[in-house]
């Protein structure tokens, strides 16, 4: 066997947690995903591409009509001018993005700061270019940045900062301030920003998603991310994009061009003629925080303690009151006590750090919500008893 290149690195909490969930037939609340149908005119507009023959290779960097559309929508949500020809690539997925643009950039002993919990390819992807991660970790409930211990900890190896706003797992979102302090951190050195934004749509209670691409000089070092999945509740179809400026997109667009080469062009054609109408990313929002405080007023009589979430598929809930458990022990007894799956917030740290937090998705129909809270509920009341 060849030396690992990632000796730490075992299977990802989401397969293992929902193989788990499907073993107890449990109700998958954990990796991050919709249990309703997708929307039918997507779903029509790409049967139709496939029938008109969009069937090939499509153009390296992506369907220019797709980059056109997603340039439209840029200007009309971040103000900012996107060149659809060299500053947007459509890749299979955002994880793809974000492997691709750190692996761009990356090279051995360059340090990356990561603040954590944080979505868990990002140090792999670092490491496996021989970067050095920089961890700096974030205290809840509210999660906030401490951009004076960010300044402390830049060095003159740091070559990458990697945010993620709305963040997961916690749900938390960054304010433009933490984007003024970021930009005012990096401005001057060589330090490059990979902005995961795949939540752009989700924020709630009236908050608006700041991005890194309303602000230009931000932007100007900036690879910033995002996922048609999370903008219209397919996440299987693994299509995303990338939008960085031409220097850095030319840098990114060699090594996609030799791992994927393009993404499927059907799927393209068939978003590039649905995203005209953008009254269904912007519904997202609503639609969502509905989803997120049916789920809490549910648990209202319960001991788990939910924690804020202003963004996202998820919100954090506190089971200390109920049991003293690590996170991911806890997990697996909500799934074969209770028949609820969790992810424990503690996999989003590469220490394992508990905190006696389990990451719940509530982008779900109502009646699955209704009976995981059913479940939650009967199993305190068994956990009373004992
Ligand atoms: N970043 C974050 C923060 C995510 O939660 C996810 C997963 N949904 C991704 C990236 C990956 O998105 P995709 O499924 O398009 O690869
Ligand atoms: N982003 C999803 C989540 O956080 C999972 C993606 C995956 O399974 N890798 O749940």
């Amino acid at each position: 066997m060849p030396e690992s290149k990632l000796p730490a690195v075992g299977e990802t909490i989401f397969t293992t947690i929902s193989a788990l969930s499907n073993k107890y037939t449990a109700i998958n609340l954990g990796q991050g995903f919709p249990d309703f149908e997708m929307n039918n005119g997507l779903i029509k507009c790409v049967y139709d591409a496939m029938k008109d023959g969009h069937n090939q290779y499509a153009n390296s960097g992506g369907s220019l009509k797709l980059r056109a559309a997603i340039s439209k929508k840029i200007l009309n949500l971040y103000g900012s001018i996107v060149d659809p020809n060299h500053e947007i690539c459509i890749t299979p997925g955002a994880t793809y993005a974000i492997y691709t643009a750190i692996t761009s950039i990356i090279h051995p002993g360059d340090e990356v700061i990561i603040f954590e919990p944080a979505y868990d390819s990002y140090v792999p992807n670092v490491k496996v270019n021989g970067g050095v991660p920089v961890l700096i970790s974030l205290e809840g409930p509210d999660f906030k940045i401490d951009w004076d211990k960010v300044k402390s900890k830049v060095s003159a190896r740091t070559r990458l900062i990697i945010i993620n706003s709305p963040h997961n797992p916690t749900g938390t979102i960054l304010e433009g301030a933490d984007l003024l302090a970021l930009q005012a951190i990096v401005k001057d050195t060589n330090i490059l920003v990979v902005s995961d934004e795949v939540y752009e749509h989700i924020t709630f209670d009236n908050k608006k998603h700041q991005s890194v691409l309303s602000f230009p000089d931000l932007f100007s070092r900036s690879f910033a991310i995002y996922s048609f999945g999370k903008v219209y509740n397919c996440t299987g179809w693994k299509v995303g994009y990338c939008v960085a400026p031409a220097k850095l997109m030319r840098e990114f667009l060699k090594i996609h061009q030799f791992n994927a080469f393009s993404t499927n062009s059907f799927v393209q054609e068939g978003l590039a003629n649905f995203l005209e109408d953008s009254a269904q990313y912007l519904s997202l929002s609503v639609i969502l925080q509905e989803k997120r405080d049916f789920f809490s007023k549910l648990l209202s009589e319960s001991q788990l303690k939910p924690l804020p979430s202003l963004g996202t598929y998820f919100q954090l809930y506190d089971y200390s009151a109920i049991s003293a458990k690590k996170e991911i022990d806890f997990a697996k007894q909500l799934i074969t006590d209770a028949g609820v799956a969790a992810i424990p917030v503690s996999a989003f740290y590469q220490e394992g750090k508990n905190q006696s937090l389990l990451r719940f998705c509530f982008v779900k129909k109502e009646s699955t919500l209704v009976k995981a809270a059913e479940r939650i509920l009967a199993f305190e009341r068994t956990c009373a008893v004992l």
